[in-house]
């Protein structure tokens, strides 16, 4: 599992539980051939109960509460994920901080909880549109890492997605000249922070298709994707698998 690709599909408030099941049944069915990318599908809440899926097939939630229980209305513990037998959780995504305003604070509380509780943070970054035009991303990529990750001393089971804002769920898919220099700057900021020969994950999220899965991938650094909507079709999905099998068997 080490190292090979990731794909993981982010399916935020879509799917009730039964339309969730029959579609990871039929996602394991119409890839029950690959061996070397992570699967990793990520229902709501309501649909993440049930029993660990074969490998390379993996669950995810997608938000926790760093408590372990208690007084929290509306929230999930990590120990109530792990119960669902997911074992990642996607960790400030751009909606969870823009939309429901979720600081970088909240996010390392989160990431802690996911770590000791021996499950595996997919830690989203990046850049609004804004920031990029005042050539901030390398600052932003920087301190949401710093701040994401203080206090953390282990690293193994980190995955990282690189996610600009501005190329979310809009259809606009950042430059691979851009996605490169990002990832980039994700691993600099690692050695910086972290020390060398750290083996991390860092994953490109943004408006990724089967139509430019081919060449994303293709880009140094990118070790996967984290996909919302092309993740929802069963036909883009498991394209966007196949697309990145087929490149990283070459
Ligand atoms: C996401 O939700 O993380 C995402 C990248 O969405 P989309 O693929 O729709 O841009």
């Amino acid at each position: 599992m080490e190292n090979n690709p990731i794909i993981a599909g982010n399916w935020k408030m879509n799917k009730t539980p039964s339309e969730g099941n029959a579609f990871i049944s039929e996602i394991m069915d119409r890839l029950a051939e690959i061996k070397n990318i992570n699967i990793i599908l990520s229902p709501p809440f309501t649909g993440l109960y049930g029993p660990s899926l074969d490998y390379p097939f993996f669950k995810a939630a997608q938000n926790c509460h760093w408590e372990e229980k208690g007084a929290y209305t509306g929230e999930i513990s990590v120990s109530m994920i792990k119960d669902c037998n997911a074992k990642f959780v996607i960790i400030g995504h751009s909606e969870r901080r823009h939309v429901f305003g979720e600081l970088d604070e909240h996010i390392n509380l989160k990431v802690s909880a996911v770590m000791s509780g021996g499950l595996k943070p997919i830690l989203c970054i990046g850049e609004t549109l804004e920031q990029r035009q005042q050539n901030k991303t390398n600052s932003v990529i920087k301190s949401q890492i710093e701040k994401g990750l203080k206090g953390i001393s282990s690293f193994e089971n980190i995955v990282i997605a690189y996610e600009p804002v501005w190329a979310i769920g809009t259809g606009l898919t950042a430059e691979e000249n851009q996605i490169y220099d990002a990832h980039e700057r994700v691993r600099i900021t690692m050695r910086e922070l972290y020390g060398e020969n750290l083996n991390i994950q860092v994953l490109y999220g943004g408006s990724v298709n089967s139509k430019n899965a081919d060449s994303l991938i293709q880009i140094s650094g990118v070790d996967g994707f984290l996909i919302g909507g092309a993740s929802l079709d069963i036909e883009s999905f498991t394209s966007i698998v196949k697309i990145v099998e087929k490149i990283q068997g070459k």
